[in-house]
């Protein structure tokens, strides 16, 4: 492992190897760490994304779309075309949406293979320990880094090592794989028995699917919550894998002294939906572009925050605002009943891809 570099890279997601791939392609000497011994695996994700044409509707003023989202055809698990809404009583509301599921250690191992082909520098099974100033401590030895991007996820170490505040709600979340034949619609299920605050999911891919679930608090542990959820449906489960979502939005600050925090560390989820993979990537991207615009160029490290906030800031925090407004009424089956019935179809479409910021 290298024992110096221009940007050390700790976590191998979206956000870190997309970083990663940006400050590589600009020329610098890029370290990418992460403490799975196989990139992507163990999968704890519903691996759903929106189609890049709903991702530039819902964050008009993000660049890069086209070129992060324009992956290998051969990633996609199944091509969505709408989502089926089912409320506590049962009632079904249908939208079109497009999207698409993957395999997410496939699809992470793809973005890690970009960094790499960028010139960054992989070590797998290499944890991040700690860090004063650009000295890094690693299970591997320590390295002298001029920049740190912290994408190690919701419980950034990276981030505590600044002294950055972590995300202030982290909600736990559970997902597993299903076999059998699915149509191509994606279906969400409402109701404080199946997911209190939260929901539950099932995202179709080939010749099976991602079934899943994320709740406010865990008064019931998500394993008991899951494992009733696919008895009800007479599923069986594989794979089964728990984490948390950051759900308050962006943490305060995510640059502070040689740090910059990125992905789930910062807080970059959608937290309407709880989907954090393509805003991990498009920060990741402004990370790498602002850590090679600082060590080639001098431009301050702040740049990022102004940036990664003009991208996605507004939508982000939206957002999470919604998502307090909606932990209101999600407590309780008869007004989240009532509220579904009010925004039908498109208003519900609109608070959970928009985050309550486009008109029905
Ligand atoms: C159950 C569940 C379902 C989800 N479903 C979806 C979905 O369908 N669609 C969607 O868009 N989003 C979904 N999300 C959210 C999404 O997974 C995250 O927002 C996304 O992975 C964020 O990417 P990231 O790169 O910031 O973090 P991560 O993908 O979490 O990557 C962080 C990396 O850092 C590494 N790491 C952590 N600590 C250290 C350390 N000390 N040293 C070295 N490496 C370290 C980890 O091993 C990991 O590889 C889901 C989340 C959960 C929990």
């Amino acid at each position: 492992m290298l024992d110096r570099c221009d940007v050390i890279v700790v976590g191998a997601g979206p956000a870190g190897s997309t970083a990663a791939r940006y400050a590589a392609e600009k020329g610098l000497d890029v370290l990418l760490i992460d403490k799975k011994k196989e990139i992507g695996v163990p999968v704890c994700c519903g691996e759903f994304n929106a189609a890049p044409a709903v991702l530039a509707e819902a964050l008009p003023n993000a660049s890069g779309i086209d070129e992060l989202f324009s992956i290998d055809p051969g990633l996609v698990q199944r091509v969505i075309r709408g989502f089926v809404v089912t409320s506590p009583k049962g009632r079904e509301y249908e939208f079109d949406l497009s999207g698409y599921t993957v395999n997410r250690d496939a699809f992470d191992r793809y973005l890690a293979d970009a960094a790499f082909r960028a010139g960054a520098v992989l070590s797998p099974d290499t944890k991040f320990i700690g860090r004063e100033g650009r000295r890094v401590t690693t299970s591997r030895g320590e390295v002298d880094a001029r920049v740190v991007v912290a994408a190690d996820g919701p419980l950034s170490r990276v981030c505590r090592s600044a002294g950055m505040e972590q995300s202030a709600v982290l909600a736990p979340a559970i997902s597993c794989r299903v076999e059998g034949e699915f149509d191509d619609r994606a279906r969400l299920f409402f109701g404080n028995r199946i997911a209190p605050g939260g929901y539950a999911w099932v995202f179709p891919k080939q010749g099976c699917a991602n079934v899943g679930l994320g709740v406010q608090k865990a008064a019931t542990p998500v394993p008991v919550l899951l494992r009733a959820f696919l008895a009800e449906r007479g599923l069986a489960a594989r794979d089964i894998q728990a984490g948390f979502v950051p759900v308050s939005g962006p943490i305060p600050e995510t640059v502070r002294e040689n740090v910059l925090a990125v992905g789930d560390a910062a807080g970059h989820v959608v937290a309407s939906n709880g989907g954090g993979i393509a805003t991990a990537m498009i920060c990741g991207r402004i990370a790498g572009l602002a850590a090679a615009g600082h060590l080639l160029h001098g431009e301050p490290l702040k740049t990022y925050e102004r940036e990664w906030r003009s991208a996605l800031g507004r939508e982000l925090l939206a957002a999470a605002r919604t998502k307090r407004m909606a932990d209101r009424f999600l407590g309780s089956d008869f007004l989240l009943e009532r509220v579904m019935g009010l925004l039908g179809n498109h208003g519900i479409r609109n608070i959970i891809v928009f985050g309550g910021l486009r008109k029905p």
